[in-house]
């Protein structure tokens, strides 16, 4: 009798995740710009593998932005990540010494992210592996060959995880201002771990900011922590601590703080400092679009929010 139940409940998995999965594989029309192939550098095995480029897409969404989020922000990350290679591919394909013969790679510090189906079973299970895959790939499949472009150009479709309520001009964090990536207020951030307070024992916050903090416990009168220079949107810039200067970008990175909109002070002999968001926050706020679409806007008003000036439409 169990044994029936058991069937009889795999049976209705099986039909009511895998039914329209397979019909869509079936009678699925195929895009144009799904024809085009990306060649993808593996970085576990070391080989390059040659995909389609929406298979290439939905890796990365899968990737890059948790699959519960809504449909309409999968799609404005599909069609960020469609125009992230494709403005690689269209340049005739970026000079790649690290790859030789690769488009692309699937690590995030050179390229996007992307993990291939089997990632995605062992990250969500079998079950959320047919539901979320049938998600992202008909986000993905939606947007069509749809780019972001500013005059006429393919934009770099950067983006952050969390902004913490308003995004930061491309100018506070690289050397260059870019017109398309400018500082917007994110009215509908939705992300349940805005806040992060971390804590780094002086020797610790000595050794990674390579300062001398000996003299902190015992020191009176002026604050031994305190922010010096704020960007436009009120991040960090330069932080003064045992007074020493130092930017903020490289605090957040050599101590592996979430974002340089944080606060910090001393206490208990610990360096403490409480981050806003998760990210460089410039270009598309990832739960920002999550609550733009939770909203009812579409992922083309949610990218023409985050990049400024921008057309969203078919590649040309
Ligand atoms: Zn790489
Ligand atoms: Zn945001």
């Amino acid at each position: 009798m169990k044994k029936i139940l058991f069937l009889a409940i795999i049976l209705i998995v099986i039909i009511t995740l895998g039914l329209p999965l397979l019909v869509n594989l079936i009678t699925g029309p195929e895009p144009e710009a799904g024809n085009m192939k990306v060649h993808l550098f593996h970085h576990d095995s070391g080989q390059t593998e040659e995909i389609d480029l929406n298979e290439y897409i939905t890796g990365v969404v899968a990737a890059e932005m948790p699959a519960t989020f809504p449909v309409e922000a999968l799609k404005a990350q599909a069609v960020a990540a469609r125009t992230y290679v494709l403005k690689r591919l269209m340049a005739g394909g970026v000079i790649n010494s690290e790859h030789p013969g690769a488009d692309i790679c699937d690590d995030h510090r050179h390229a996007q992210a992307w993990i291939s189906k089997e990632q995605m079973k062992e990250r969500w299970g079998v079950i959320d592996y047919y539901r979320h895959y049938y998600k992202i790939r008909q986000a993905v499949d939606a947007t069509g060959n749809t780019v972001i472009t500013h005059e006429g150009k393919m934009i770099d479709p950067v983006y952050h995880s969390s902004c913490g309520g308003v995004t930061e001009d491309s100018g506070s964090v690289w050397k260059y201002s870019i017109p398309y990536l400018k500082s917007v207020n994110c009215p509908y951030e939705n992300n349940p771990r805005l806040i992060q307070t971390v804590r780094f024992t002086l020797p610790q916050a000595q050794k990674a900011l390579g300062i001398d903090l000996t003299a902190i416990p015992v020191s009176t009168g002026s604050s031994p922590v305190e922010t010096i220079e704020q960007t436009a949107t009120g991040r960090v810039k330069t932080i003064r601590v045992a007074d020493v200067d130092l930017p903020a970008l490289l605090v957040r990175q050599r101590l592996g703080l979430r974002s340089t909109n944080f606060s910090a002070k001393i206490e208990d002999n610990q360096l403490v400092f409480t981050t806003v968001g998760y990210g460089h926050g410039v270009g598309m706020c990832q739960y920002g679009a999550k609550g733009f679409a939770e909203q009812g806007y579409s992922y083309k008003e949610i990218l023409k929010h985050y990049y400024t000036g921008v057309e969203v439409g078919p590649m040309d």
